[in-house]
């Protein structure tokens, strides 16, 4: 239809019962772009109505190499989101009346880029995938201030924000390329035999505690690597601007193998442990880490009393219960701080996590260390804990599993480290051959105590009976609310403790994204492993428009942003009814 008929149906419905809004789903043509509403909401306060706003490429006019592969495109279009989402805050602030009226939303993205259905890049065309609160004074339509919003804003909108003519191509190819060398330096870690990497210069500490924003450059101290863990990248795309001359990168590499962070309390160790967390993804330029890079496959473990865990060979770490019970089946509702910590490990290494980061602030600490004195006043036989200090090296050596550990209360563990990087002052300093003369002049004494080696990880296999999305009459209801819970028809999957999920939308997307393995990969015999490779395939080919199994055709597909496999994994094993059982 023709814009002007959508104004003639708001008009006619002005002042009408919010019901009668459900006249202007359908497809308009602007001039320029061609507007869907897909789904007009039931009234003001129910969750705004959806609709996308889609041009041409050739009307759009973004030069093809902005979008000519998956990383580049990922960029782009999250880059356009934020564009979008900054040219619509504004407007919405203007407008007064019931509930959520006036409010149009985008999920754009916070410091993390990530794949996200908020803004398509299609190959003819690029789409907006909007929330608009229809306006209404109580139920009473407010058609006039509907027209503004379709006619005034979203033009306003599409103009600002996805006209290539009218954005600073200084500042997109800067974007896009930034999200691309970080990248490039992903892929070259492994070649370099490199689990992390931290720029010098680079911003690591946050605003607060309670934001993710970087501290005021007055304030923090830039990042700068010892000169003897200096590695240099050569990028493809200048670092300083588009068109610049500065190619070249250096910064901290953290080799392969077992690495302590050790230092003064205070000095900085957890906040460079956190910006390596984060560095599985990219980030905004500006936003102090975008040349933090960590391997894709590092996972932060952490201990998580109170957690469910069904049947995990925690035998590794664990050996016996009080009374003989077995660990190699260990199941509970309520894991302690030692048993979680070993079921979080485990269920990373079950899954593919290949570099494991840790922090003694959020370990337990018996799973950690056992220092001499405890190895003799209580017997191994008394202990079923083999400390981590013990596995540390055996992962490394048998699985090629790396581990960096931020530690600045035991030295025990400067027998095992390949590498120490103290932190003073917020620098790094690689204290390395210091460290190993002081293991030398002051042996522990403590003994080495493993039961029996580590042979393999034991895998699971999910049982899909066990899941149940259904709510009361509602055979699917998966909401999210907070980044950190899912609600999965009747039972809540508590998160808080899985510190990478770091955008709301990714954990609305695990929801979605378990649902619809339970029904197209979980046949009783796929392991969990398996499962989680098919439903990366999925999302791969088909994309993350496709999670919401009620969807209509090519309709507005929800907000979903990318997960990792580990947070899939870290969800399911978090759902207090799920049944697995082991791989034989
Ligand atoms: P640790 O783990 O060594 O006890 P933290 O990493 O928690 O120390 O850091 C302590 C405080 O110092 C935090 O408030 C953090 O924001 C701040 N901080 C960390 N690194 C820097 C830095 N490079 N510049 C300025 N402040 C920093
Ligand atoms: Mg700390």
């Amino acid at each position: 239809m023709e814009a002007e008929q959508l104004r003639r149906i708001l008009r006619r419905i002005d002042g009408k019962g919010y019901k009668a809004y459900k006249d202007i789903q359908g497809t308009y043509r602007f001039s320029g772009y061609q507007l869907f509403i897909d789904h007009v909401q039931g009234d003001p306060f129910a969750s705004p109505s959806r609709l996308r706003v889609r041009l041409l490429h050739s009307t759009a006019g973004f030069p093809v190499e902005l979008y000519a592969n998956p990383v580049r495109k990922t960029a782009l279009a999250d880059y356009l989101a934020r564009r979008v989402h900054q040219s619509i805050r504004s407007m919405a602030k203007q407008r007064r009346g019931t509930g959520k009226s006036g409010l149009i939303t985008i999920d754009a993205g916070g410091q993390e880029v990530l794949e996200r259905t908020a803004l398509k890049i299609d190959s003819e065309w690029l789409e907006a995938r909007l929330y608009v609160g229809l306006p209404a004074a109580g139920r009473t339509i407010l058609g006039r201030q509907a027209e503004e919003i379709f006619f005034q804003d979203l033009p306003a909108m599409v103009q600002k924000s996805l006209l290539w003519e009218n954005l600073h191509p200084e500042e997109v190819y800067h974007f896009v390329f930034t999200v691309e060398n970080q990248e490039f330096i992903r892929r070259r870690l492994k070649t370099h035999r490199l689990i992390a990497f931290v720029a010098n210069g680079a911003i690591l500490p946050r605003e607060s505690g309670a934001s993710d924003r970087p501290m005021a450059s007055r304030e923090a101290v830039p990042f700068r690597s010892p000169s003897s863990l200096e590695v240099t990248f050569r990028l493809p795309h200048p670092i300083d601007a588009p068109g610049g001359r500065q190619h070249i990168l250096s910064g901290m590499g953290i080799p392969e193998g077992i690495t302590l962070i050790v230092g003064g309390g205070y000095h900085g160790k957890s906040t460079l442990l956190n910006a390596i967390e984060r560095g599985v993804y990219p980030h905004i330029p500006g936003d102090g880490r975008e040349y933090v890079v960590t391997r894709a496959d590092a996972v932060k473990i952490r201990a998580e009393d109170g957690r469910r865990v069904e049947i995990v060979d925690i035998s590794p770490f664990i050996s016996t219960l009080p009374y003989g019970r077995s660990t190699r089946t260990f199941c509970t509702d309520d894991a302690s701080g030692s048993t979680s910590q070993a079921a979080n490990i485990l269920e990373a290494l079950e899954v593919g996590a290949r570099v494991l980061l840790l922090d003694e602030d959020t370990s337990a600490t018996n799973f950690m260390i056992r220092d001499a004195r405890m190895q003799a006043l209580v017997h191994k036989d008394r202990e079923p804990i083999t400390p981590f200090i013990d596995r540390v090296k055996e992962l490394y050596q048998r699985f090629g599993v790396s581990t960096i550990l931020v530690m600045g209360g035991s030295g025990d563990y400067l027998d095992v480290a390949d590498t120490v990087i103290m932190m003073h002052n917020y620098l790094p300093e690689d204290v390395t051959p210091a460290a190993r003369e002081v293991a030398r002049t002051y042996p522990t004494q403590r003994k080495i105590e493993i039961p029996e080696p580590l042979e393999h990880i034991t895998e699971r296999i999910p049982l899909a009976s066990s899941f149940d999305p259904s709510r009361g009459k509602k055979e699917v209801q998966i909401q999210v609310k907070t980044p950190d819970r899912i609600q999965f028809g009747v039972h809540s999957i508590e998160l808080r403790a899985v510190e990478q999920l770091v955008d709301m939308s990714q954990t609305r997307a695990i929801g979605y994204a378990i649902y619809l393995a339970t029904r197209l990969f979980m046949d009783g015999s796929c392991t969990l492993r398996e499962v989680l490779e098919k439903l990366e395939q999925f999302l791969d080919t088909k994309g993350l428009d496709c999670l919401d199994p009620f969807r209509r055709a090519e309709q507005h597909p929800g907000s979903f942003a990318r997960p990792r496999r580990f947070e899939m994994a870290a969800a399911i094993n978090r759902l207090r009814t799920l049944r697995m059982k082991q791989k034989p």
